[in-house]
């Protein structure tokens, strides 16, 4: 029998995701008048009110209705961690769109890939990354608008809209909620899921809304009055640290409108501001990766700083170790919880939350409210006992409509009774605690960010001096794995460091080919031509026992 979450039910949401949003501003408002929504780390001249936040969104979508953006069209954001961020969100949404986050880390090559399979139509960018967009953009031909921030008073190039102009007017936007469906796209973040390339997750108001409640209800109901009681979020402050076009960045960035904190923004990962921001808030509660684990396990300069304040702690997106959680724990002692959650871009954001009671820190949390789940056996297809090792098979109201124009690939992840196939192996113990323990998916996870083999190698096939390629991730004990190419030559002459040039040239920094280069005169492959990876890495493995 399918496990049903030990949590009750939150009800499903079924009103437009910005009225929920905006509304909290407005509360948020009226309750701190001129109180800052978000702050920047690097600059704390740089903040923004919950009222200017209201303010720009509806204007915003003023601009967007002005420049005829259209009900269900897409906006891609490519931007790194800023208030503005939320204000983009809020005005494509408010205007009937959608928005489809980009990492600003991304080459031209890889922004365009995105803004012609997303069928963006707008972009909103910043000065640093606008010439890279407007690249991409020569052969995404359904863009019609391109919005930038300005750092500098230096001016746009013809066609380029100024986001400060944008945001300007005063006049509210009023939304076509009549046409309003909880079935219309709010999000677009692109996974690979279990295989092939980046491909866009349609996340539905009913999807994200009825997410973010289950995670609020799950931190207000079971984590707070646990493990921080008499947690008063208005007068507190949380770090946004993980970036906001990854769905646990974003999510974070909704649990920090919706609570009210003031969100410290980072616009790029910076350990020591980290704790220098910790020291000067006086943080409570840290949502990080792994990496970030190992630094403040490890480092030296973390002992510089009084970072006492910390009582809860979260990490998710990849597995993080136990020696590495006692170490942690060892250095901090004031931490009163730590744990682990789990969860895909397609579920929403997370299935799988901590809580108090689990006892366990390597567990990758408990299912959570709204959710059931299985674990599969591989063979069989029934379902494992207690203890036994299977596929994670979850199903709820938070899971993906699907993949944006791929109806194989949605059908091969989702089945017919709704069950979403994670492709990662787990078992859950007698209490309810999930532990991951293998990914039976292609994909690789550097510093908690997705690197689909599939793209890669299609990268690498595209080269003309290589005849067949296959990526897999190695572990890495900072990264938690690196991507290690195995290439066929079509010519002698091809170097590694050719090939690692080659990447370099095209991907971002997080998908560069840490993991090496090995040369091999045949890619193993089973008889339908797909690449036998796992044999790969078992002999990854073999050679690291020997050595
Ligand atoms: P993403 O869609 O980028 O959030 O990636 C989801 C994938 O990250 C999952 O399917 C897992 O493979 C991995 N993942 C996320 N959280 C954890 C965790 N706590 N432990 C192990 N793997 C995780």
């Amino acid at each position: 029998m399918p496990v049903k979450s030990e949590f009750s039910d939150v009800s499903i949401s079924t009103s437009p995701y910005y009225a929920k949003v905006l509304a909290k501003i407005l509360e948020h408002h009226l309750e701190t008048p001129g109180r800052a929504a978000f702050i920047s780390a690097e600059n704390p001249n740089e903040s923004v009110t919950w009222l200017e936040l209201f303010d720009y969104s509806h204007s915003l979508a003023n601009f967007f209705k002005e420049h005829r953006f259209e009900r269900g069209e897409v906006c891609c954001l490519v931007l790194p961690n800023c208030w503005q961020y939320a204000v983009g969100f809020l005005g494509v949404t408010l205007a009937g769109g959608a928005a489809s986050g980009a990492s600003a880390m991304f080459t031209d090559y890889e922004l365009e890939r995105q803004f012609i399979d997303s069928q963006a139509t707008a972009i909103l960018t910043d000065e640093t990354h606008l010439e890279r967009v407007r690249t991409a953009v020569t052969r995404a031909s359904l863009v019609k608008t391109i919005l930038c921030i300005r750092h500098s008073s230096n001016p746009l190039p013809q066609g380029v809209y100024d986001f400060a102009q944008a945001v300007s007017s005063s006049a509210r936007f009023e939304p076509d909620n009549k046409n309003f469906s909880p079935d219309d796209l709010l999000l677009l973040p692109y996974s690979s899921g279990t295989t092939g390339s980046p491909k866009g997750v349609m996340l539905t108001h009913k999807n994200f809304g009825t997410m973010t409640d289950v995670v609020l209800n799950h931190f207000h109901k079971v984590m707070y009055p646990e493990v921080m009681p008499g947690y008063e979020p208005l007068k507190e402050s949380v770090l946004l640290l993980l970036p906001f076009y990854h769905i646990y960045g974003f999510g974070l960035l909704m649990k920090n409108i919706f609570e009210g904190t003031t969100g410290v923004i980072f616009s790029k990962f910076d350990p020591v501001l980290l704790c220098q921001k910790i020291q000067d808030y006086k943080v409570q509660q840290l949502f990080v990766v792994p990496p970030i684990v190992i630094f403040l396990a490890k480092h030296p300069a973390v002992s510089k700083f009084n970072l006492s304040s910390v009582k809860m702690m979260f990490s998710g997106a990849a597995p993080c170790g136990k020696d590495i959680i006692d170490e942690l724990l060892n250095k901090h002692k004031t931490i009163r919880f730590f744990g682990q959650g789990y969860g895909m871009t397609e579920c929403g954001m997370v299935s799988h939350l901590p809580a108090p009671k689990a006892k366990s820190t390597i567990s990758a949390g408990r299912l959570t409210s709204n959710f059931v789940q299985k674990i599969v056996d591989l063979k069989t297809g029934k379902e494992c006992k207690t203890g036994d090792r299977g596929e994670v098979w979850v199903a709820g109201p938070t899971i993906m409509k699907g993949y944006l124009n791929r109806p194989e690939a949605t059908a091969e992840t989702i089945d017919k009774d709704g069950w979403l196939h994670t492709g990662d192996i787990g078992y859950l113990d007698k209490d309810g605690n999930l532990f991951v323990v293998d990914r039976l998916k292609e994909l690789i996870k550097v510093k908690g960010l997705q690197v689909p083999p599939a793209e890669l190698e299609d990268l690498l096939l595209s080269h003309p001096k290589i005849r067949d390629a296959a990526v897999i991730g190695i572990p890495d004990s900072r990264s938690g794995e690196a991507p290690k190419a195995f290439v066929v030559r079509a010519d002698d002459h091809l170097s590694a460091d050719d090939v690692i040039n080659f990447v370099k040239s095209k991907v971002s920094s997080y998908k560069q080919l840490t993991g090496g280069v090995e040369f091999l005169s045949e890619i193993p492959k089973a008889p339908s031509g797909k690449i036998l990876r796992r044999l790969l890495r078992d002999q990854e493995n073999a050679k690291k026992s020997k050595i």
